[in-house]
């Protein structure tokens, strides 16, 4: 094991109230604490003249003491003004012992390190400075380098943090090796690992901070992410797998089933699976398709062929509902086959629950389909084949390659069918999916019109509300969001209570249904299902409805407070409509309207392309904020700042792919320096 994966409880000294705060700030190893970089500096290696101040500047300052005196006026201040020949400085305190002022009262010279300010009687001071008693000019203390300023909490003081870092530094130093490639390092000019780590934590003076630095750690950790995955792609790539035979017939049938024909898209894609699933190896394939563009039916077609020789099927959707969404087509598909699906719910209890586990366990079974709850300890597969992920943003990284695992048998893995709706920038998909192969379903069902999107001031309300009436009496059904973004969930639920409540009032003909995320799985089931069966017209909800539920009766949307959502999230929400053949509508109200969240909504109005809109989200937002904690796929970065590496993104891939191939004997070894334990998955 290197030391740098050693626990921070091990440093010589410390106490363990330090280990207690060192573990709340996410430090946990050596490692950890060497990649804790400084928030910014303090330049403590010079004296600086007082007349030469500047106000806000911090500074080192040395002078004579020339008086000490105490005020009241209602609260007690101990002011101390020294003199370094240059000029005067006062330096206050609003708190203060006893033997602190008898102590300054007779101090000769005094060091202080602080904020400068321009004092109310025309003076420099410094309120609250570090400050250290001299008796001679000899004695002044400077640093030789800068001072970093850390990231910290209560208790842990700057002090502590960095004598922790230079031990570490000291202790090691062997693990400060180069493991990039010359012409990388020339490439971007940053300088070599362990120069970069020195400049971060112990800056030289005149040379100031190196951004590089910065830059070139924030590299190899992003490349060793990349690299990690490829890893573990590679990996699973040599394992075997089941060779599915073709099922053209089978598939043919099901098709002609079918109200509809297939889109060119929708063929492409089914054909790229199916040639991943005559390879003795496992598939690892993302489907990437827009809000409607028919991933369930390429789930289907594949599951077909993996039914036909005879392997089962697993499907998982994030949410109850979806998975009983997709329960109920599977069945309505299926059932003209003969094939038995098992719907894996929380609801499915006791004798009933065991009967299906044998029966999938015997391979009585040919497709589960239920929540993550498929992939619990005690749910096994006879002879599982295929495994299909729906709305995997909705699932991390981690958790995906978690499952991968899962579904393994000793050296064979099931085929492996990723499916996501959330469209994003092609730099950040290679960064995410760096461990699947990438299909994209560019092409929407034909005869689906976009939704007309109109953006209006909250004060229209009322014409909304006339416009529901009319659109009920249709026989046609609406949904409400109400958005709260930041807010809890508490907050969010009495938000949409409240507009809930109004709407009532308004609209009393009207059937009126809400759902948030404070209520249980199956309340908010119970009134999806009412929804989705039209024993409501109208649901208000928060964004829980964001995923995939299909209700193409509904064909109204509205969203409260629109200006507050990222684009990403405006069109996931705006997929709920439109998935009928008549005219629907999306109607974004805005409170107050900031010129970005304008150019956000006119996006809205004009785009209906998921990959452009997410595009222009991150342009306008930048992928600090798009890819924040929001976003649960993200990956965890210890030195990647997403605003300011972004740029780093377009380099990584290529140079991943070729330091894949170039230096393998150095993945493992950058790996153990920058992944956790529990994140390295593989057996490197
Ligand atoms: P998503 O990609 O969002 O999961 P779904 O698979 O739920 O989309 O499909 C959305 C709707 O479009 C469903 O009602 C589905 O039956 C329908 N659909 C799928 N493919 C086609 C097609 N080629 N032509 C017409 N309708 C289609
Ligand atoms: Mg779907």
């Amino acid at each position: 094991m290197t030391l740098l994966k050693r626990d921070v409880g091990e440093l010589k000294g410390i106490k363990p109230h330090t280990v207690a705060r060192l573990h709340h700030l996410g430090l946990f190893t050596l490692g950890d604490l060497l990649f804790h970089l400084p928030l910014r500096y303090e330049n403590r290696t010079r004296v600086l003249a007082i007349n030469a101040l500047s106000k806000g500047q911090f500074a080192l300052v040395f002078g004579k003491v020339q008086r000490v005196t105490e005020v009241s006026f209602g609260r007690k201040l101990l002011v101390c003004t020294i003199d370094d020949g240059s000029g005067e400085l006062e330096v206050k305190f609003f708190h203060y012992s006893f033997s602190q002022a008898a102590a300054l009262k007779t101090a000769v010279y005094l060091q202080c390190f602080g904020e400068v300010r321009w004092g109310f009687n025309q003076a420099w001071e410094m309120i609250h400075p570090e400050y250290k008693i001299k008796k001679t000019t000899e004695q002044i203390e400077f640093e030789s380098t800068l001072t970093p300023i850390y990231p910290t909490t209560d208790g842990l003081t700057q002090k502590t943090l960095r004598h922790l870092i230079l031990q570490i530094l000291s202790m090691c130093d062997d693990e400060l090796c180069e493991y990039l490639p010359d012409r990388f390092l020339q490439g971007f000019s940053y300088p070599r690992f362990r120069d970069s780590i020195y400049q971060i934590h112990l800056p030289d003076p005149v040379q100031g901070i190196n951004l590089k630095a910065y830059q070139r750690l924030a590299h190899e950790e992003l490349i060793t992410h990349y690299l990690t995955m490829c890893c573990a792609k590679a990996s699973t790539k040599k394992a075997k797998a089941a060779i599915f035979k073709p099922a053209k017939k089978l598939q043919k049938t099901f098709l002609t089933s079918l109200p509809f024909t297939l889109t060119g898209a929708q063929q492409r894609v089914i054909s790229e699976i199916a040639v991943d699933c005559a390879q003795a190896h496992p598939m690892l394939r993302l489907v990437q398709g827009d809000v409607g563009s028919g991933k369930t039916i390429v789930a289907a077609m594949t599951a077909l062929q993996a039914i036909h020789s005879r392997y089962q099927v697993a499907l998982m959707a994030p949410t109850e509902l979806l998975a009983e969404q997709h329960f109920r087509n599977f069945k309505s598909w299926f059932d003209q086959f003969g094939y038995t699906i098992l719907f894996l719910t929380g609801q499915l209890k006791g004798k009933l629950r065991e009967q299906g586990l044998d029966a999938l366990a015997q391979g009585r079974i040919d497709i589960v389909i239920g929540t993550h709850a498929l992939f619990q300890e005690h749910v096994r597969f006879c002879r599982l084949g295929l495994v299909i992920i729906d709305e995997q943003h909705r699932f991390g990284v981690h958790q995906r390659l978690k499952l991968r695992d899962k579904g393994k048998k000793d050296d064979f893995h099931p085929h492996q069918l990723v499916m996501t709706a959330t469209p994003i920038p092609r730099t950040l998909a290679m960064m995410q999916y760096a461990d699947l192969d990438v299909s994209i379903i560019d092409e929407l069902p034909p005869n689906r019109k976009p939704v007309l999107t109109r953006v209006l001031p909250a004060q229209r309300r009322d014409e909304v509300i006339a416009k529901i009436k009319d659109w009920v009496a249709q026989k046609r059904q609406v949904y409400w969001v109400c958005t709260l973004i930041d807010e809890s969930e508490a907050l969010q639920g009495e938000a949409a209570e409240n507009t809930a409540e109004r709407l009532i009032q308004a609209l009393p003909s009207v059937r009126i249904g809400l759902v948030h995320g404070r209520m249980k799985a199956f309340q908010k089931d119970a009134i999806m299902r009412a929804f989705k069966q039209h024993e409501l017209d109208l649901l208000v909800a928060t964004t829980v409805i964001e995923v995939g539920v299909d209700v193409p009766n509904a064909g109204l949307m509205i969203i409260e407070n629109s200006e507050r959502l990222g684009l990403s999230q405006l069109h996931q929400l705006r997929g709920r409509v439109g998935r009928g053949d008549c005219e629907s509508y999306c109607l974004l109200l805005y409170g107050s309207l900031p010129e970005m969240a304008k150019e956000r909504l006119s996006i809205m109005r004009e785009h209906h392309d998921g990959f452009i809109i997410a595009q222009k989200d991150l342009e306008l937002r930048g992928a600090g904020e798009m890819l924040g904690e929001r976003q649960k796929g993200l990956l965890r970065f210890k030195t990647v700042d997403l605003e300011r590496d972004y740029a780093l993104f377009e380099h990584v891939a290529e140079w991943g792919d070729t330091f894949f191939s170039d230096i393998p004997d150095n993945i493992p070894r950058l790996i153990a320096r920058w992944m956790k334990t529990s994140e390295n998955y593989l057996d490197v």
